[in-house]
């Protein structure tokens, strides 16, 4: 169908309001008609995904509190508790206890609140409204492309090197003291990379420039990794100069869609973000979102003190070594990876990566080409086991055969 907006994905409409309502099991069995083609986690299909299914306890508890409404604390005031609690966790995990915590809709909310924070920062420091000069790796995710869309600034993005990093000399290079805010990656979603953060905090903090790092991927699968031994950069509050985090619960988090965070370090930073509501009584709002599901934040609440820290070790142990397995596999079946990965993205070279990703397709697996450096991606979670990883290189090799 072509639209205005170009060659629509969306699907055709199918669907009318009936006159009359239906009997709840009939129209959970149309319900299940209409996800007929939806995936399960734990079949071992896919394999494009840095969601996963939310631990069992994330399940009960989102289930128990479906109306909770994060827009309403006088209502709800267990969601400021949960909200405080949770920023107070997170901080401590990323070497600051006394971060301030913003619960958002995903990484791309936080991304979003922190651009917004720096043209504020840098209209009331310079005046006027013009765009803010902001500098990116050029793997920064997607959703910088729609906030560089929304917001008044100018973005700058500095070259990678061969494991898709992003080379902190030609990035300082880009950087002035003028600049309204730095941005670095802790697990690229294509390919895993984690940028040298202390490299580039070293120079914004001499400039005294703001420095975001976007963990949405990265942030509960590094500092587990880091205190299994694995050789990962630090990233986070404990290198000076990183002014940000966000990290999204519900990639490698074991949380319900949509749980993401934003941790300042600075209180100021906030009240940047501060939205006073029309009503007595309900408290500013710091984030872009009004009424939003509180059931995630519950469960976010939840599911961290279920796992705790030996938790989360458990799970990114079991993740990367499964990763290794599939390295090997692959290897083993005649397949060259890309770059050692860092975290759990393996990244293939293939001569046509989306004629081999729509053969698996055909077969059922859902892999994904990263079109910015045409490589197919393969994503490791804890929904795949080690058979599950063995019929997808199988599927590979057959896919890619004659
Ligand atoms: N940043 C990074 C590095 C990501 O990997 C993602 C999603 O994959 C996002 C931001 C956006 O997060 P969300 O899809 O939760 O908005």
């Amino acid at each position: 169908m072509e639209t205005l907006l170009g060659s629509s994905t969306f699907p055709a409409e199918t669907g009318s309001l009936p006159e009359h309502g239906r009997a709840p099991d009939t129209v959970l069995e149309e319900l299940r008609e209409l996800c007929r083609d939806d995936h399960d986690y734990a079949g071992g299909t896919v394999f494009n995904s840095i969601c996963s299914a939310p631990l069992d306890i994330a399940r009960r508890v989102f289930a128990q509190h479906l109306d909770a409404n994060m827009g309403d604390n006088r209502v709800f005031p267990s969601l400021r508790r949960a909200e405080a609690d949770l920023s107070a966790m997170f901080g401590e995990l990323l070497g600051h206890p006394g971060a301030v915590g913003v619960t958002t809709s995903g990484g791309t909310e936080a991304n979003l609140l922190v651009v917004l924070a720096a043209v504020r920062r840098y209209h009331d420091r310079h005046g006027g409204s013009g765009p803010a000069r902001i500098v990116l790796p050029e793997s920064a995710h997607f959703s910088f492309d729609k906030i560089v869309g929304m917001l008044p600034v100018e973005p700058v993005y500095a070259p990678l090197d061969d494991r898709l990093r992003v080379r902190p000399e030609e990035l300082t290079r880009l950087v002035t003291a003028d600049t309204a805010l730095v941005v670095a990656t802790a697990g690229t979603s294509e390919a895993g990379a984690v940028d040298d953060v202390p490299a580039v905090a070293e120079h914004t903090a001499a400039l005294g420039v703001p420095l975001h790092v976007d963990a949405a991927t990265g942030g509960f699968l590094i500092p587990f990794a880091r205190e299994l031994g694995y050789d990962l950069p630090p990233f986070a509050f404990d290198v000076p100069g990183v002014t940000s985090v966000a990290l999204d619960p519900h990639k490698y988090g074991g949380v319900p869609i949509p749980s993401g965070h934003l941790l300042l370090r600075d209180r100021a930073d906030a009240e940047l973000l501060r939205t006073a509501s029309h009503y007595r009584g309900t408290f500013d709002h710091h984030g872009l979102l009004g009424t939003r599901p509180g059931a995630a934040v519950l469960a976010a609440w939840a599911v961290l003190r279920t796992l705790g820290r030996s938790g989360y070790r458990e799970l990114v142990k079991e993740v990367f070594t499964r990763r290794d397995l599939l390295l090997g596999m692959l290897r083993d079946a005649g397949f060259t990876t890309a770059m050692e990965p860092q975290l759990t993205v393996v990244t293939v070279r293939h001569p046509e990566p989306a004629r081999l990703v729509d053969a698996l397709e055909r077969r059922g697996f859902i892999a994904s080409v990263a079109r910015r450096y045409g490589l197919l991606r393969l994503v490791v979670h804890w929904h795949q086991t080690a058979e599950q990883l063995r019929g997808l290189v199988d599927a590979m090799a057959a896919a890619d055969g004659p």
